[in-house]
Protein backbone atom coordinates (compact mmCIF):
# COMPACT_ATOMS: atom_id res chain seq x y z
CA UNK A 1 0.00 0.00 0.00
CA UNK A 2 1.12 3.04 -0.87
CA UNK A 3 0.54 6.34 0.74
CA UNK A 4 0.63 9.72 -0.57
CA UNK A 5 2.59 12.73 0.97
CA UNK A 6 1.13 16.22 2.04
CA UNK A 7 3.74 17.49 -0.42
CA UNK A 8 3.51 14.70 -2.97
CA UNK A 9 0.09 15.32 -3.11
CA UNK A 10 0.11 18.93 -4.05
CA UNK A 11 2.82 18.24 -6.55
CA UNK A 12 0.14 16.28 -8.41
CA UNK A 13 -2.49 19.30 -7.72
CA UNK A 14 -2.75 20.03 -11.64
CA UNK A 15 -1.93 16.75 -13.22
CA UNK A 16 -4.90 15.74 -10.68
CA UNK A 17 -7.22 18.13 -11.75
CA UNK A 18 -6.53 17.74 -15.11
CA UNK A 19 -7.11 13.62 -15.00
CA UNK A 20 -3.73 13.13 -16.37
CA UNK A 21 -2.57 10.72 -13.87
CA UNK A 22 -3.03 7.46 -13.67
CA UNK A 23 -5.87 5.81 -11.67
CA UNK A 24 -3.61 4.08 -9.11
CA UNK A 25 -2.06 7.66 -8.05
CA UNK A 26 -5.74 9.15 -8.56
CA UNK A 27 -7.16 6.69 -6.14
CA UNK A 28 -4.02 7.35 -3.55
CA UNK A 29 -4.38 10.98 -3.53
CA UNK A 30 -8.02 10.92 -3.73
CA UNK A 31 -7.94 9.11 -0.59
CA UNK A 32 -5.27 11.65 0.93
CA UNK A 33 -7.74 14.32 0.45
CA UNK A 34 -10.80 12.54 2.32
CA UNK A 35 -8.25 12.47 5.43
CA UNK A 36 -6.43 15.46 4.86
CA UNK A 37 -8.36 18.70 5.54
CA UNK A 38 -5.30 21.03 4.50
CA UNK A 39 -4.79 19.12 0.71
CA UNK A 40 -8.42 18.64 0.27
CA UNK A 41 -8.84 22.86 0.77
CA UNK A 42 -6.19 23.51 -1.43
CA UNK A 43 -7.29 20.79 -4.18
CA UNK A 44 -10.59 22.43 -3.60
CA UNK A 45 -9.78 25.86 -4.43
CA UNK A 46 -7.46 24.99 -7.41
CA UNK A 47 -10.47 23.18 -8.92
CA UNK A 48 -12.62 25.97 -8.22
CA UNK A 49 -10.38 28.18 -9.82
CA UNK A 50 -9.60 26.45 -13.09
CA UNK A 51 -13.29 26.17 -13.44
CA UNK A 52 -14.03 29.81 -13.21
CA UNK A 53 -11.12 30.51 -15.31
CA UNK A 54 -12.54 28.06 -17.90
CA UNK A 55 -16.04 29.58 -17.68
CA UNK A 56 -14.12 33.29 -18.06
CA UNK A 57 -12.00 31.98 -21.08
CA UNK A 58 -15.21 31.25 -23.07
CA UNK A 59 -15.64 35.31 -22.43
CA UNK A 60 -13.38 38.46 -24.13
CA UNK A 61 -10.43 38.65 -21.50
CA UNK A 62 -8.26 41.84 -21.30
CA UNK A 63 -5.00 40.34 -22.30
CA UNK A 64 -2.64 39.80 -19.87
CA UNK A 65 -4.83 38.48 -17.30
CA UNK A 66 -5.08 35.00 -18.11
CA UNK A 67 -0.91 35.17 -18.15
CA UNK A 68 -1.13 36.10 -14.33
CA UNK A 69 -3.72 33.60 -13.24
CA UNK A 70 -1.54 31.08 -15.17
CA UNK A 71 1.83 32.30 -13.16
CA UNK A 72 -0.29 32.35 -10.14
CA UNK A 73 -0.90 28.95 -10.50
CA UNK A 74 2.88 28.05 -11.31
CA UNK A 75 2.56 27.39 -14.65
CA UNK A 76 5.59 27.43 -15.72
CA UNK A 77 6.47 25.79 -19.09
CA UNK A 78 9.71 25.31 -20.86
CA UNK A 79 9.93 26.90 -23.98
CA UNK A 80 10.14 30.45 -25.54
CA UNK A 81 7.58 32.52 -26.91
CA UNK A 82 7.92 35.42 -28.54
CA UNK A 83 9.07 38.48 -26.57
CA UNK A 84 6.64 40.78 -24.70
CA UNK A 85 5.25 43.74 -26.64
CA UNK A 86 6.15 47.17 -25.62
CA UNK A 87 6.16 47.79 -22.27
CA UNK A 88 3.53 50.05 -20.31
CA UNK A 89 4.77 53.67 -20.86
ZN1 LIG B 1 -2.34 16.39 3.03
Amino acid sequence: MAETDCNETLRELEAFLDHELSEEVHVAIHAHLAGCHDCHETFDFHAELKTVVARKCQEQLPPGLLERIRRCLGDDEAGTASSDGPATG
